[in-house]
């Protein structure tokens, strides 16, 4: 186990890295092929139709799907990207703080 100097100062890091990332999204980017309205689209009458860039979300376990304009993309992959990171620290951090809790109750008992 390790110490507790280095469980705080892991701990101290972790929170940090977490505050400083405000911009983070739950869900994934994906591109579905849609149709369009044009009733003469020759891609649509193909059937290969156009790439359509979404945000996709699972809530109670219903998929919503927003579509995000191309300017907005970048920025959607970015937070994407930073909520799977946040996930992370949170679970490391998770395990830091019941490492804390055992070694200080030991602490107390003794
Ligand atoms: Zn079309």
């Amino acid at each position: 186990m390790k110490e507790m100097k280095q469980l705080y100062s892991r701990r101290a890091y972790l929170l940090k890295k977490i505050c400083s990332t405000k911009s983070f999204l739950r869900g994934s980017y994906v591109v579905l092929a849609r149709p369009c309205t044009n009733p003469n689209c020759q891609k649509c009458k193909e059937g290969t139709k156009h790439p359509t860039p979404y945000h996709s979300i699972s809530k109670n376990g219903k998929t919503q799907l927003t579509y995000v304009p191309k300017n907005g993309q970048q920025e959607l992959k970015q937070m994407v990207e930073n909520y799977k990171k946040l996930s992370a620290w949170i679970e490391e951090l998770s395990d830091i703080n019941l490492q804390l809790l055992l070694q200080k109750s030991r602490r107390r008992k003794a």
